[in-house]
């Protein structure tokens, strides 16, 4: 089976964070690749949109981190429509800056990942500079079988049970929001609604 690449790869690609050699790879197997086109195609309208929607005065440098930092800071927890709350096993705000490993040095995104009834949740939010929105990237996964499929189930992320956005992840466990932070936030997953009927 060809390797694909994952969104948060095809996401650093389109930032300009990824090595010229991962870069020029990336490249050559989108064009022999429809699921690794489609994932750049959706990294790309995510950008548009919180272009589009979030575009605000660029915030003073010296601020900057501390604006992100603070702006990612405001996760509240993800939880099932049956109810469970998932865990926190991984939270790279609370890791040690790991030397040579790009992303987790950055203050600007905050990596976590939660396990519960059986499925991980791979989370990715970033605060683009300029932007007051934040992007959330996620991936579910089978816990004991990361790479088999997903049923797709709806996403919907809210603040003090006011919803802020919502979407349906695709066959891959994979999806993509963009809100503006605020407290409260809970993201949540409708496990086994099939055909990502709405909650
Ligand atoms: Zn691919």
């Amino acid at each position: 089976m060809a390797q694909h690449y994952s969104i948060t790869e095809w996401l650093d690609l389109q930032r300009g964070f990824s090595s010229p050699e991962l870069r020029s790879a990336m490249e050559s197997h989108r064009v022999s690749c429809d699921r690794c086109s489609e994932t750049l195609a959706w990294v790309e309208r995510l950008q548009v949109t919180a272009l589009a929607d979030f575009k605000s005065d660029v915030p003073l440098q010296v601020t900057r981190n501390a604006q992100a930092i603070f702006a990612l800071r405001r996760f509240d927890a993800i939880q099932f429509n049956t109810g469970s709350i998932a865990k926190m096993i991984f939270d790279s705000f609370n890791q040690p800056a790991l030397q040579g490993v790009r992303s987790e040095q950055r203050s600007d995104v905050r990596h976590m990942l939660y396990e519960v009834e059986g499925y991980v949740i791979d989370l990715r939010l970033e605060h683009e500079r300029g932007l007051s929105a934040v992007s959330m990237v996620g991936q579910i996964h089978h816990a004991d079988n990361p790479d088999s499929k997903i049923n797709p189930m709806p996403v919907k992320l809210t603040a003090n049970d006011i919803e802020l956005a919502s979407t349906v992840c695709n066959n891959f466990g994979e999806f993509a929001l963009a809100y503006v932070p605020q407290n409260a936030l809970r993201l949540h997953l409708g496990l086994d609604a099939v055909g990502g009927q709405k909650f």
